[in-house]
């Protein structure tokens, strides 16, 4: 049977830097983390089409535990980068130069291509990816399309990327829909 982690993550911020940080999220009252165990890291790595082409042998738990780390660095990052703030770029940098990748030729012919080799040794290296694309989110997004969701008590992020750009919602379904009632609510009270 596929793994399904206890805590399903949620793909909904249109980008899978902010998808990261919303894998702490509050379905009722009580936050909740959709990353607990190492298999649940390697699940949502593969929902988010990053996963390690081979996983190294790792102490248990030590995936789960770099993912962690990872997601509060660029949390910091994020966060005061959208407040204007200065960045601590130390943190990610080092993991960013750790990161042992190089480019290889592969197939042949006209299906020649060229593919990125990442020899996995240490679980920094199965989330090199992430780190990688979260540095490159950091320098080229759009801050004023990164938002938080408008929701109370909502601590989800989005990247909004709809033509109007009046995303405010993490989910239509849920914020949106939540906003609806309480200002339906408002108007019979009036
Ligand atoms: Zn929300």
């Amino acid at each position: 049977m596929p793994y399904l982690p206890e805590n399903p993550p949620v793909f909904l911020a249109d980008h899978p830097v902010l998808d990261l940080l919303n894998t702490v999220f509050i379905p009722e009252a009580t936050a909740v983390d959709a990353l607990q165990s190492d298999a649940d890291v390697l699940y949502w790595l593969e929902e988010a089409g990053m996963a390690p082409s081979q996983t190294p042998a790792l102490p248990r738990g030590a995936l789960v535990q770099a993912a962690h780390e990872l997601r509060s660095i660029i949390r910091a990052l994020v966060e005061r980068r959208k407040a204007g703030k200065r960045l601590d770029l130390g943190p990610l940098n080092t993991i960013l130069r750790n990161a042992a990748s190089y480019p290889q030729l592969a197939g042949a012919g006209a299906s020649l291509r060229l593919e990125r080799h990442r020899p996995a040794q240490a679980a920094e290296d199965v989330l090199a990816p992430v780190a990688e694309a979260a540095a490159e989110f950091l320098a080229t997004a759009d801050f004023d399309l990164v938002r938080p969701c408008e929701g109370k008590d909502c601590i989800l992020w989005f990247y909004d990327r709809t033509k109007s750009h009046r995303r405010r919602w993490c989910s239509m379904q849920v914020c949106g829909n939540r906003h609806k009632v309480e200002a339906f609510r408002e108007r019979q009270r009036a």
